[in-house]
């Protein structure tokens, strides 16, 4: 499997389903396994937790140090507090306030930057929990006192049919995580598929909680999955584009490797960027990169798209000749052409009709700029070597170029 199908938004959404899944299929088997070897389970959230607080140090990714730390103190919660029956004492309560809870601070490491554990960021976080953990107190001491009239018919009401957990912290939960979800449906960030899958199996922890051993299964698979996640995420910032949020030079290097028998390479320029840069500022330059890299991803022709470096791009078709890629790359460049790319800053308009020239700018009232691209495409009927091809298309690229760019040029 590449590893462009496992960063797609669709997997990172189902793996932790799929694998619930499973557990709930073999639950037989692991409740004997936990039962065998007690000791050593229901320890092992923490041990696999506490090395993703670690890691999150080390790879300065704080944010999912702060995930796991607030699942840490979950568990602890729930070894500590909530293993006597849910009808005893406060238990129904307490299980409450920490399915309630646990979403918010999770849903709250948006509102930091990456960073290392010696961070404010990640005190401040801290200290945020402790404060949720005294507000909780707080709360189970007015219950003890009387405080709460009815709270188990009203808010605490519970379908027994459906949750052990009351029902409005069902429904609260399924809310959660269907907004977690969206969240890597839409912009699947790391930072969104930690949250979503930390939701999911801490809720469902708390929505099936009397299922035996729940809490240290599900909260053990949370552990490796945040692992997963901390090695993907330090990949993903090797292979991809930081600025383009495209795959990089290395993702292309890879996956260059994994050719079949056709293949075709197109290298794309665009058009006097040097200019562009000049006459804009390096800042609207750099707005234009992305904006023209949103346009390239919508190649058609099952094409992948990189950046090979600067404002250059290369475009890799699987099973295709170039005279095969050539409509899906003259659409691209006709889109690209015809693309009105609107400037977030007005001020960066052409500071002389000489400098503007060669880039067609909007009029006076417009703050909307255009470019354009020259692509040069080649396939392995010539060679089979990588190399020989890339040099092609490159050759081909310059061809286009010479014979007054926006144009598509076959080796
Ligand atoms: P042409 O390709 O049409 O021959 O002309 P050009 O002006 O595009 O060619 P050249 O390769 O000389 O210039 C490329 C320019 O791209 C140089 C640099 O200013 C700009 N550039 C490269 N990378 C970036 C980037 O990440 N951000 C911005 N803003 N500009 C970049
Ligand atoms: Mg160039
Ligand atoms: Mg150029």
């Amino acid at each position: 499997m590449s590893f462009s199908i496992v960063i797609t938004n669709w997997f990172r959404l189902l793996l932790p389903l799929i694998l619930m899944v499973f557990i709930g299929l073999g639950i037989d088997n692991v409740i004997d396994l936990t039962r065998a070897n007690l000791g050593i389970v229901s320890h092992l959230p923490f041990v696999l937790l506490a090395i993703a607080i670690l890691l999150g140090h080390i790879f300065k990714q704080s944010r999912i140090a702060m995930v796991a730390s607030a699942l840490c103190v979950a568990y602890w919660l729930i070894q500590a507090r909530l293993q006597t029956p849910l009808s005893s004492g406060t238990t129904i309560l307490e299980l409450s306030l920490l399915a309630g809870l646990l979403p918010i601070a999770l849903v709250l490491v948006y509102s930091y930057k990456d960073s290392n554990l010696f961070s404010r960021s990640f005190i401040v976080y801290g200290a945020i929990i402790v404060m949720l953990l005294l507000w909780s107190y707080v709360t189970l001491t007015y219950f003890y006192e009387g405080g709460f009239d009815n709270i188990n018919e009203t808010y605490l009401y519970v379908l027994p049919q459906v949750s052990k957990l009351p029902f409005i912290l069902v429904i609260y939960s399924l809310a959660m995580v269907l907004i977690s979800a969206i969240c890597v449906l839409n912009r699947n960030q790391i930072i969104d598929v930690v949250v979503y899958s930390a939701t999911l199996l801490s809720s469902t922890t708390f929505v099936f909680f009397d299922v035996a051993y729940i809490s240290s299964t599900l909260f053990s698979l949370i552990g490796i999955l945040l692992l997963i996640y901390l090695l993907s995420a330090s990949y993903e910032l090797a292979f991809m584009d930081t600025l383009t949020e495209i795959p990089g030079r290395l993702a292309l290097e890879s996956d260059l490797k994994h050719l079949g028998r056709r293949f075709t390479i197109a290298m794309l320029d665009i058009d006097h960027f040097k200019s562009f840069n000049d006459t804009y500022g390096h800042d609207t330059g750099d707005d234009v990169l992305k904006l023209v890299a949103t346009k390239l991803k919508q190649v058609s022709g099952k094409a992948k798209v990189y950046r090979y470096g600067g404002e250059e791009f290369t475009i890799l078709f699987k099973g295709k000749t170039a005279a095969q890629a050539k409509e899906h790359l003259e659409s691209l460049r006709a889109a690209i052409e015809s693309y009105d790319m609107v400037l977030r800053n007005q001020d960066k308009r052409p500071k002389s009709n000489k400098q503007g020239s060669k880039i067609r700018g909007g009029g006076e009232n417009t703050n909307h700029v255009n470019v354009t691209i020259s692509i040069g495409v080649a396939d392995s009927s010539e060679s089979r070597k990588v190399s020989v091809v890339l040099k092609s298309a490159d050759s081909a690229l310059y061809k286009a170029k010479q014979s007054g760019r926006n144009q598509v040029c076959l080796a």
